[in-house]
C-alpha cells in the first residue's frame, strides 16, 4: 500500500484546497489534482469581500495563493493533470489522468462549476474578440470603452463594479426587472454614476468581424428587438457573461447519486459510495460561497481520516 494515498482531491478551489488543508495537518498521505491553475471560480474574482477575515480589498487569486502555501506547509503534493476517469468502487480508488494513474483509500471531488453560455449565435465565435466571462482577465481591454455585463446574480454585480475602474459605462442586461444579487450589492450598482440597467431584456446574437461590433437585444416582455452597435470611434464594445454555473460533474455520471448535475451528500460530505465525499459548488446545497466550500472541505477532510482509520 505503499504508494496508495489516503486521500486524492480532485479540483483545488477553496473546497478542495480547505480539504487538503486538513488532511495534510491530520497526517494523511494527500494528493491534490488540480486541471489548470488553483482557486477554482475565486481566482478568477476580483475582490473577495465576505469571506470572514478579508477586509481589505483582498483579491480571489491572492486569498487562494495564501490557501496554496498552507497545503504546502502541511506537506500535501499537487500535480496539474487533467483528470480523465476514476473507478470509485471498492477499497482502493483510482483516478486517470492526463499524465498517469493514482490510487487512494478514499477520494474528495471538488470540481466545482464551470461559466455557463448564454447559447445565442455570435457567442463561441467572438469569446476573446470582445465576449469574455472573466472580468479579471479582460477588464483592463476595455479601458474607456462601453462594456455590457449580461446576467443579474452576485456575479454579475460584483464584476459590473470592478468593471467600472476600467470602463466608460457599464450596462447590466438582466432577463428580469430585479436582480438576484444580494442588497449590498445591488446597492452599490444602483448608485454608481457609470452603472445603468436594461430590465427584462436577453441578448439573441453577437455580432462582429474578428471582433463584437453589435449585439441584438430582445425585450422579453414586448418581444421588441434592438441592435446595440459599437460607438463608431470605439469600433468595438464588451460583452462579459455571468449568467450562472454548470457543474463540473460529468466524470461521476452514472457512478455517484446527483440532482441536476450536482452531486447529493449527507451532511458530512458524504457521497453513495464508501469512501467518496464531495465538497463546494458541485454539491447540492443552498449556498455556494468560499466560506461553504471552506468548511465543507474541512468536514470531508475530517471524515476520510475517521474512514480510513475505522473510528
Ligand atoms: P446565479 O446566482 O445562478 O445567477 C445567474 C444570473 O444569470 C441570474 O440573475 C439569472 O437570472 C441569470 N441567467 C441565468 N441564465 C440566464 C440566461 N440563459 N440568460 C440570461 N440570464 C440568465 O450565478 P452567479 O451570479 O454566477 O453565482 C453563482 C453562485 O456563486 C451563487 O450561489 C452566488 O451567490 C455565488 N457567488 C457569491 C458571491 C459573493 O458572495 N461575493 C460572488 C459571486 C458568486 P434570474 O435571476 O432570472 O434567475
Amino acid at each position: 500500500m505503499e504508494n496508495i494515498y489516503d486521500v486524492i482531491i480532485i479540483g483545488g478551489g477553496p473546497g478542495g484546497l480547505s480539504a487538503a488543508i486538513y488532511a495534510g495537518r491530520a497526517r494523511m498521505k494527500t494528493l491534490l489534482i488540480e486541471k489548470a491553475f488553483a482557486g477554482g471560480q475565486i481566482a478568477i474574482t476580483a475582490e473577495v469581500e465576505n469571506y470572514p477575515g478579508s477586509i481589505e480589498h483582498e483579491s480571489g487569486a491572492s486569498l487562494t495563493e495564501r490557501m496554496v502555501a498552507q497545503t504546502v506547509r502541511f506537506g500535501v503534493e499537487k500535480v496539474y493533470e487533467t483528470v480523465e476517469a476514476v473507478e470509485l468502487e471498492g477499497p482502493v480508488k483510482t483516478v486517470k489522468t492526463s499524465e498517469g494513474s493514482y490510487q487512494a483509500k478514499s477520494v474528495i471531488i471538488a470540481t466545482g462549476a464551470y461559466p455557463r453560455l448564454i447559447g445565442c449565435p455570435g457567442e463561441k465565435e467572438l469569446t476573446g474578440k470582445g465576449v469574455s466571462y472573466c472580468a479579471t482577465c479582460d477588464g483592463a481591454f476595455f479601458t474607456d470603452l462601453e462594456v455590457y455585463v449580461v446576467g443579474g446574480g452576485d456575479t454579475a454585480v460584483e464584476e459590473a463594479l470592478f468593471l467600472t475602474r476600467f470602463a466608460r459605462k457599464v450596462t447590466i442586461i438582466h432577463r428580469r426587472d430585479e436582480l438576484r444579487a444580494a442588497k449590498y450589492l445591488q446597492e452599490q450598482a444602483r448608485a454608481h454614476d457609470k452603472i445603468e440597467f436594461m430590465w427584462n431584456s436577453v441578448v439573441t446574437e453577437v455580432k462582429g468581424d474578428g471582433v463584437v461590433e453589435a449585439m441584438v437585444v430582445e425585450n422579453i416582455n414586448t418581444g421588441e428587438r434592438q441592435e446595440i452597435l459599437a460607438d463608431e470611434d470605439d469600433g468595438t464594445f464588451g460583452v462579459f457573461v455571468f449568467v450562472g454555473l454548470v457543474p463540473n460533474s460529468k466524470l461521476f455520471e452514472g457512478t455517484i447519486n446527483m440532482q441536476d448535475g450536482y452531486i447529493i451528500t449527507d451532511e458530512d460530505m458524504r457521497t453513495n459510495m464508501d469512501g467518496v465525499y464531495a465538497v463546494g459548488d458541485i454539491r447540492v446545497k443552498t449556498l455556494r460561497q468560499v466560506v461553504t466550500a471552506a468548511a465543507d472541505g474541512a468536514i470531508a477532510a475530517i471524515m476520510v481520516d475517521k474512514y480510513i482509520s475505522g473510528h
